[in-house]
């Protein structure tokens, strides 16, 4: 709610404070953008496809592609597309302001605050990733748009201190946009992963039962790690097929790597007492000091009096 209300807040009157602070920062050589005069268009259309076409289309007319003298203008929530492994992902920057130059810049709105003119290095940093995506989407529609470039700085607009005052700060994405577009060509398409599947699997959640969506769900291979619960909405499922095959993944990726080729709950037990374990020798260095372990763990269990840990044994 915070967050909403600090972005109205920025985006007010036609977006006057947002477009000074953008000129203040970044706005070298233009113009000062003139209270009212800024144009806002309506981006409303139907559908993503719909919306997507009616904001390539304000940008052209923004840009001045046509010839006339560009002005500032402002659009608020526009809708680019990203073409991700085969399939296109819908992307909302909260705003996008091109440039009587020509020059389109992405503007960030977050509602954590910047004090003394700097924020936690952590959420910038994802607020520049985040950014960057935008920007590449916007690259492709500039590169059909005569006299269009894209900024490779975005500008970030938070709170100021302990208010609800907007300040805002420059970031460069250039770093970000080489290393998304690197992540984006090393993707696997969707096609390729698809072929993969069984015959007649489906993911359509109005057609399929719940047996057969769950059947289609877990033909699909995952690599579960505890981290996927902040991100993936598919952890749960993921979680539980992780822990009922015991799956070391399911303890996290740290603990994963110590375990080098035990790949089971069952298999790294079994190597601490001792048994030979799939797939390691008895002089690797994991099962090595497994049964180290498993045996200070039974000394220590021994000097204790009896009864005091059972819970433990
Ligand atoms: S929870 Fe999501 S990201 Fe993690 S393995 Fe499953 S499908 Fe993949």
């Amino acid at each position: 709610m915070r967050g909403n209300a600090f972005e109205a807040r920025v985006k007010a009157d036609g977006g006057t404070e947002l477009m000074r602070l953008l000129h203040e920062r970044m706005g070298a050589g233009s113009p000062p953008p003139v209270p009212g005069e800024v144009l806002v268009p309506d981006l409303s259309a139907a559908g993503p496809e719909g919306r997507v076409a009616r904001t390539a289309l304000a940008l052209r007319e923004a840009t001045g592609a046509d010839g006339s003298p560009g002005l500032w203008t402002l659009l608020v929530h526009p809708l680019v597309a990203l073409d991700v492994a085969g399939s296109p992902a819908y992307l909302e920057p909260d705003a996008v302001v091109v440039g009587p130059d020509g020059r389109w810049t992405v503007v960030e709105i977050k509602s954590f605050p910047m004090i003394d003119s700097s924020a936690d290095p952590a959420k910038v940093g994802a607020a520049a990733r985040q950014a960057a995506v935008y920007v590449l989407a916007l690259e492709r529609i500039a590169a059909r748009t005569t006299g269009a470039r894209v900024d490779h700085s975005v500008l970030l607009v938070c709170p100021r201190d302990f208010s609800n005052l907007p300040t805002a700060s420059v970031v460069d994405v250039r770093k970000q946009l080489s290393v998304t577009r690197r992540q984006l060509t090393r993707l696997t398409r969707i096609e390729d992963l698809a072929a993969e599947l069984p015959e007649g699997t489906s993911f359509d959640l109005e057609r399929c039962s719940q047996a057969e969506l769950t059947a289609a769900v877990d033909s699909v291979t995952a690599a579960y790690a505890p981290e996927c619960l902040a991100a993936c909405e598919l952890a749960f499922h993921c979680r539980g097929r992780a822990r009922s095959a015991g799956a070391v993944e399911a303890l996290g990726r740290g603990v994963r790597g110590e375990l080098g080729g035990l790949t089971t709950v069952g298999a790294v037990l079994a190597a601490a007492r001792g048994e030979s374990a799939p797939g390691t020798a008895d002089d690797d260095p994991t099962v090595v000091a497994l049964r180290r372990a498993a045996a200070l763990r039974a000394e220590a269990l021994r000097s204790l009096p009896e009864g005091a840990v059972a819970g433990c044994r």
